[in-house]
């Protein structure tokens, strides 16, 4: 017997590195995905379609580095998690550009913890799928993710964007349909790796928990007033605890001008989004800002990088008349700058993880 699901990739329309800080984010899954193919064979077994090739493994306690952690991890898991796991064969094929900040790595271990559950016959509900997944990729690969790409890919709902609120991991989905305003979301590639992406992260949960420790709160979550702020008499701590703290507030108001139906006035909410995470919380790249002022300039309503930064994407709400000249402007602008050619792509809000028949 075998099973098949497909997990989403995901961008995040707003609330960046909040995740880790008990806050809120708002992403939406894309229609590209990760398809997991499970089934019980003679030994542990991966395949990757974009990889072309097998890995056969002894034993889940001695998974290789790289993308077979991804593959087998959430087998591990499960294991370690008490469940018997028998040898499985997994295969995977996804269309989520890697390492571009869309969460490739999360459709990967959503799709097959999601197989795996059907296979095993476990009928994992919501809590577990997401434990497992994030388990997957925290424990097993060792990648400090906060827990909102597996969050984003495996409960989006098609036609919404995903209210997340990691104090108590609760999640409620909001309309969300810009071409129904004449709009689109624009994402564009940069293109842009940077090296030390893993340790600015963790440097970046320090500075968090070591502001909320000086504030004498749990979580930066607990600070809704930003003066409050003023205690921090360390600047560098002071202005990465106000990104969260203001972050948090521009996912209240997109939220509510979304379900005011007012999509276009949610733009001003992203740029200064972008403008905190460049200024106070110092995760862009010029890159990323070059994208993000260029698709302002050519006519966005607002835009951002997405993801945790240092390269990746930006993402940008365009009226549709406005999106080839947008698309154009950051190529030529990319060129003038001496930058590699950024790939765009239009967004559509996708299902979350799902059974395929
Ligand atoms: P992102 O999630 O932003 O794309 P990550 O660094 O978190 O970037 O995850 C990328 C990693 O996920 C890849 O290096 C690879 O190990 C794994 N991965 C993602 N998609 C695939 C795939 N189709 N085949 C094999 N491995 C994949
Ligand atoms: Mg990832």
């Amino acid at each position: 017997m075998s099973v098949r699901w497909r997990a989403p990739g995901r961008v995040n329309l707003i609330g960046e590195h909040t995740d880790y800080n008990a806050g809120l984010a708002l992403p939406f899954a894309l229609a590209q995905g990760c398809t997991a193919t499970a089934a019980t064979a003679d030994g542990f077994a991966a395949r990757s379609a974009q990889h072309g090739h097998t890995v056969e493994v002894d034993s889940l306690g001695e998974l290789p580095d790289g993308w077979v952690r991804y593959v087998l991890g959430p087998a591990k898991v499960l294991r370690d998690r008490g469940h018997d796991v028998p040898p499985v064969r997994v295969e995977i094929d996804s269309d989520v550009p890697v390492g571009a900040g869309l969460s490739s790595s999360a459709a990967v271990v959503c799709s097959v913890t999601g197989a795996l559950s059907d296979l095993l016959g476990l009928d994992l509900g919501a809590d577990d799928l997401l434990a497992v997944s994030r388990a997957a990729e925290n424990d097993v690969v060792g990648a400090p993710t906060g827990g909102l790409d597996q969050l984003a890919s495996l409960r989006s709902r098609d036609g919404h964007v995903l209210l997340c609120d990691f104090a108590d991991l609760s999640t409620e989905p909001v309309p969300f349909a810009p071409a129904d305003h004449g709009l689109r979301v624009l994402v564009v590639d940069t293109r842009v790796e940077h090296g030390h992406v893993d340790g600015e992260y963790a440097a970046r949960r320090t500075s968090c928990e070591e502001a909320a420790r000086r504030l004498g709160v749990a979580s930066l979550r607990d600070v809704t007033d930003p003066g409050t702020l003023d205690r921090l008499d360390d600047d560098v701590l002071r202005r990465r605890a106000r990104h969260v703290v203001t972050e948090n507030d521009r996912v209240r108001a997109v939220v509510d001008l979304l379900r005011r139906g007012d999509l276009a006035a949610t733009g001003p909410l992203l740029s200064s989004s972008h403008a905190s995470l460049r200024d106070d919380f110092e995760v862009t790249v010029p890159a990323l800002d070059l994208a993000a002022e260029t698709l302002v300039e050519a006519g966005a309503v607002g835009a951002r990088m997405t993801g945790g930064g240092f390269g990746g994407c930006v993402i940008a709400l365009v009226p549709d008349e406005r999106v080839a000249a947008a698309t154009s402007a950051v190529e030529v602008a990319f060129a003038a700058a001496g930058l590699g050619a950024p790939v765009a792509f239009t967004a559509h809000p996708s299902a979350g993880a799902h059974r395929l028949s």
